[in-house]
């Protein structure tokens, strides 16, 4: 046990102080997400990562051999009390080892993904990404040559005469690009039902649970008890249908926003009002703010040649965290702001009690204390906001809410009836594609959305699915966050649960965090808490809107 103990402790030596990439390959990127145009930062950052995909390579041997030790010496690992800190870590290699080949296969399944998948995906994404489009733009008839991300966000635009243009652009970009991504999407369906295969993977789906440190049992209870609420979601488009004054909405019409909030916010005035709303739940998490904004952590404004949105990054636990932002007065800035500093205290709280191997967070609840930190902000303004901006507010909010939880997990019964059925046919047309996303689609939707003539094509450019059953951790990131919500609002001091859970990084599965708090996320009723709060809110919501005869007459 001595040896393992030094070889484990030295591998966490390695990962805390530089990893693959080291302090370089961080800062490089880092450089290059503030200015994406320089031609000398992408030459050093590429060095920096060719540099880490060859240390990549030399040392995955070292995992791979331990997961791969006589299921006796496992057991006598994992009751070894000198090596009881590196148990959670070991736990995850021995269930991954159960899925591992050999080194000398393991490298050529990698050295194949690239041709095998990554390009597929890569042609039907950049084919569509170069399309250009001239559409409608406003009521007057003006016309603009529009790009995709631009067609994508036209076709939520307020104006009716632009969503429309939008939205035929988009079903004649889908509609000529169809056949190869049904070329695209068979060889990606065959490549994995080859990998499970090889794994002895028994479920699509099973490989993405185990990467993911989450039971099978627990994304399936939450996915089931989603589904059982499907009611939610059709009531909130029945909802938006009736605002909007029509009798169905157009499946491209979903996320149109209702009503505007013109009130600017300065960074100064959106750091003052984050603040008071992380003192209100914390010290810690203000001091936290206060900290980063002393340090230069966060990099505020736009900027030319900059990344457009927003991120926290973090790589390893000896490296700072940075937030990047791009501030141009919005309510939606003061969000981002709250959403990337629950993020970033996330981090801060992990780097405290977590070493090396520990720290990170479970894609299962990556998004539980951006959502959280979020959600705060948001209930604070609307607190003081009148009763127009309240409702539209509220509406995006919910609007976010049933596209995370609901959507996604709609997305999940589609990936898990695509992979089945390709399994059963081996082939799958566009046609049997498009049939069978259009009835997931109208599943969560309901009646008040109409699946529009085209809309069956538009799993063409939903890059998720090809991640696999990735879309989950959506769903579970924001019930999670909504039912720590729901406990911190009846009682203030549930808020040192929610610190440990978010400093306990990856030390242990979320199951395991959770039933250390007494909560059993296995169980539907953890999930269907965080879903009564949706359902509250949009009883709230509706209330609102009858108050102000949004709803027609009575
Ligand atoms: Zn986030």
């Amino acid at each position: 046990m001595r040896e393992v103990l030094d070889a484990l402790t030295e591998y966490e030596v390695w990962q805390n102080v530089c990893g693959q990439g080291g302090d370089e390959a961080y800062y490089f990127w880092l450089r290059a997400e503030q200015d994406q145009n320089s031609s000398e930062l992408k030459a050093k950052l590429n060095q920096a990562e060719e540099f880490a995909r060859k240390i990549a390579d030399e040392v995955r041997f070292f995992e791979l051999r331990i997961s791969k030790i006589e299921p006796d010496a496992q057991a006598r690992m994992l009751e070894a009390p000198e090596l009881s800190y590196f148990k959670h870590f070991l736990e995850r290699l021995f269930t991954e080892g159960k899925y591992m080949l050999s080194e000398p296969e393991e490298r050529v399944i990698d050295f194949k993904s690239s041709p095998a998948y990554g390009q597929w995906v890569r042609m039907v994404s950049g084919l569509i990404s170069k399309e250009e489009v001239e559409v409608v733009v406003s009521k007057d008839g003006a016309k603009k040559k529009s790009g995709f991300s631009e067609l994508v966000s036209l076709a939520n635009s307020t104006e009716k005469v632009a969503r429309d243009s939008a939205a035929e652009a988009l079903n004649n970009i889908f509609r000529k690009y169809l056949e190869i991504a049904e070329a695209e999407m068979n060889a990606v369906l065959g490549n994995k039902k080859s990998d499970d295969e090889l794994r002895g993977a028994d479920r699509p789906d099973t490989l993405r649970h185990v990467h993911d440190d989450i039971s099978t049992a627990v994304v399936d209870v939450a996915i089931e008890t989603i589904y059982n609420r499907f009611q939610i979601s059709r009531d909130y488009y029945a909802l938006r249908a009736k605002l909007m004054a029509v009798p169905k909405l157009k499946y491209h019409e979903r996320n149109v926003p209702y009503g505007e909030a013109d009130k600017k916010y300065t960074f100064e005035d959106a750091v003052a009002l984050v603040k008071d709303v992380f003192a209100g739940l914390d010290p810690v998490f203000s001091i936290t703010l206060e900290r980063f904004l002393e340090k230069g952590q966060i990099d505020v404004f736009p900027g030319k040649g900059k990344h457009n949105g927003a991120f926290c990054s973090h790589l390893l636990v000896g490296q700072p965290t940075y937030v990047l932002l791009n501030h141009t007065d919005r309510l939606n800035d003061v969000l981002t702001l709250a959403h990337e500093m629950g993020h970033a205290i996330n981090n801060e709280l992990m780097r405290a009690d977590q070493k090396g191997i520990y720290f990170g967070t479970s894609t299962a609840s990556a998004e539980v204390a951006s959502t959280f930190m979020e959600d705060f902000v948001v209930a604070r303004i609307e607190k003081e906001a009148d009763e127009e901006l309240r409702l539209a507010m509220m509406l995006t909010k919910l609007n976010d809410d049933i596209s995370s939880i609901f959507r996604q997990a709609a997305c999940y019964r589609f990936e898990q009836e695509l992979h089945k059925t390709f399994r059963e046919k081996g082939y799958l047309s566009h046609v049997e594609i498009g049939q069978i996303f259009q009835k997931h689609m109208a599943d969560y939707m309901g009646e008040a959305v109409e699946q529009s003539p085209g809309s069956e094509n538009w799993w063409v450019y939903w890059s998720h699915i090809r991640s696999f059953f990735y879309v989950y951790s959506y769903a579970t990131g924001l019930l999670i966050s909504k039912s720590l919500q729901a406990q911190v609002r009846a009682d203030k001091t549930r808020i040192e649960g929610v610190k440990k859970f978010l400093s306990a990084g990856i030390s242990k599965s979320p199951q395991d965090i959770f039933a250390e708090l007494g909560v059993d996320i296995t169980r539907p009723d953890f999930w269907h808490e965080g879903l009564n709060e949706i359902e509250r809110l949009l009883a709230e919501t509706t209330a609102l809107a009858n108050k102000l005869g949004k709803l027609g007459p009575k």
